[in-house]
C-alpha cells in the first residue's frame, strides 16, 4: 500500500478514519460525525478502478475535510485474480469483498491517525448486493471492525456500538436512512451548503459493463495480470486474438497514455507517412508474436488511419519494442532511428487472419457466471 501521508507535516491525532469514495453518502457520514466534535480523517481507495486522488484538495476545501489517498491498486488486482469470495454483482463489481478490504485497511490506518472507530457512508437496503443487512454484518464481521465500525447514516436502524454506549458518539444525532431513495442526502447536502453536490456513488468501473468487457480478458488471459495490465485497459480500444492483446489509440491523449503505461516489451506500432494511432501489442512472457502476427496486427493498426486507408496503397509501420523507442526518445527526442525497429509495408485490413475481436458485454457476461461456478465448484 502506498499513500501520500509521506506528504504530511503534522501527525494531527484524529477520532476516526471514514471510508470515502467522493460520493454523497461518504461525505455525508463524515460531516454528521464532524459536528459532533469530533475529527475525522477520511481514506480516500484510489486502484485503475476507481478513486480520483487529483480531486483531493478540491473535496478538501469544498467540504471541509481531510483526506488521504490510499493506494491499494495491488491488493485489489489480487482479490480479482484470486476471484472473490462474494462473487461478483451484476458485472464485474465485487462490493462485497471489496468492502471488506477497505474496511481492513482502514483498521490498519487507525492507529497511525490514534483513530478509536471507523466510520463509512453505507445506508441499509440501498444496494442489493453490499448493503443489506445480512452483508453489513458479514462486512463488519470479516474485515474484523465488528467493535469499531459505525455507519452514520443508517445507525439508528442498527445495534448501538461501543463508541455510542460508552457516549463518545452521540446516537441520537446520528440518522436513520434507509432503502434507495436519495431526498434525504440531497437536503441534507443543501442544509449544509454544498456548492457541489456528488453524485451518489463514487464511480466505479467495475460496476460498468464497457469496462468490464476490458477487465475480464486481462483476467482471462494475463499469465499474472497485474496493475499496469489493468491501467493499460482502461486506454484506448482493445482488442484480443486469444492470449494475444492489442490496444489502439482513439486520440492523442489515448496515444500518449499508451506509450506512457505499456510495458518495456511490449510491441510498439508507429505509422510512416500518415496520421493514424498508436498500437501496442502484449508479448506475454515466453509466447512473442510470431512476424506473421505482427505483420497482422501492423495492418490492423494502419487500418484505424483514414488517410493511410483512402490512399489504397500499401503504407508503413513501424514496430519496435517500447524499451527501445523510450531509450531513443530519451537520448535523440522524437526522431531518429530506433534500435531494433523493423518496418512492414501492409495494406490496411481491419480483419487480419489473427482476427482481432474487441469483447462482447453478453459473451463476458456468460464467461463471468461459467467462472463463478467452476470456483463455488
Ligand atoms: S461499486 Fe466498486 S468501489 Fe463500490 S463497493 Fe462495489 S466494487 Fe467496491
Amino acid at each position: 500500500m502506498t499513500s501520500d501521508i509521506a506528504t504530511d507535516k503534522t501527525q494531527a491525532r484524529f477520532d476516526a478514519v471514514a471510508l470515502l469514495s467522493g460520493g454523497l453518502d461518504s461525505i455525508l457520514a463524515v460531516k454528521v460525525i464532524q459536528e459532533q466534535g469530533l475529527r475525522v480523517k477520511c481514506l480516500h481507495f484510489v486502484s485503475p478502478f476507481f478513486g480520483k486522488p487529483h480531486k483531493r484538495r478540491h473535496w478538501e476545501g469544498l467540504y471541509g475535510i481531510d483526506i488521504e489517498n490510499v493506494d491499494i491498486s495491488e491488493d485489489y488486482v489480487r482479490l480479482l485474480v484470486e476471484r472473490p469470495v462474494y462473487g461478483f454483482g451484476k458485472v464485474l463489481n465485487p462490493c462485497v469483498d471489496c468492502k471488506i478490504l477497505m474496511m481492513r485497511k482502514a483498521r490498519e490506518r487507525m492507529e497511525h491517525y490514534g483513530a478509536t472507530f471507523i466510520i463509512s457512508g453505507e445506508v441499509l437496503g440501498q444496494r442489493p448486493m453490499s448493503q443489506r443487512q445480512d452483508t453489513l454484518n458479514v462486512i463488519r464481521r470479516d474485515a474484523e471492525v465488528r467493535e469499531m465500525l459505525l455507519r452514520p447514516l443508517c445507525a439508528k436502524h442498527l445495534d448501538p456500538t461501543p463508541m455510542e454506549l460508552d457516549g463518545l458518539v452521540d446516537r441520537e444525532r446520528l440518522l436513520g436512512i434507509k432503502g434507495r431513495g436519495r431526498s434525504e442526502q440531497l437536503a441534507m447536502a443543501r442544509a449544509y451548503g454544498f456548492k457541489e453536490t456528488p453524485t451518489p456513488g463514487g464511480g466505479c468501473m467495475l460496476a460498468e459493463k464497457e469496462n468490464a468487457r476490458r477487465y475480464w480478458p486481462v483476467l482471462c488471459h494475463a499469465p499474472i495480470p497485474s496493475v499496469r495490465d489493468f491501467k493499460l485497459s482502461n486506454i484506448g480500444r482493445q482488442y484480443w486474438a486469444g492470449n494475444r492483446w492489442t490496444m489502439i489509440g482513439r486520440n492523442q491523449m489515448d496515444n500518449l497514455s499508451l506509450l506512457k503505461v505499456c510495458a518495456d516489451d511490449d510491441y510498439v506500432f508507429r505509422l510512416r507517412g500518415f496520421p493514424g494511432p498508436i498500437g501496442v501489442g502484449r508479448h506475454f512472457e515466453g509466447q512473442p508474436w510470431t512476424e506473421e502476427e505482427v505483420r497482422h496486427a501492423a495492418a490492423f493498426v494502419a487500418s484505424f488511419s483514414p488517410k493511410a486507408v483512402a490512399s489504397g496503397q500499401d503504407v508503413s509501420v513501424r514496430v519496435c519494442r517500447a524499451t527501445d523507442l523510450r531509450r531513443q526518445q530519451q537520448n535523440d527526442g522524437e526522431h531518429g532511428p530506433v534500435e531494433g525497429e523493423v518496418v512492414h509495408a501492409v495494406t490496411p485490413d481491419r480483419t487480419p487472419a489473427t482476427g482481432w475481436t474487441e469483447s462482447a458485454w453478453v459473451d463476458v457476461r456468460e464467461e463471468i457466471r461459467a467462472d463463478m461456478r467452476d470456483k463455488r465448484g
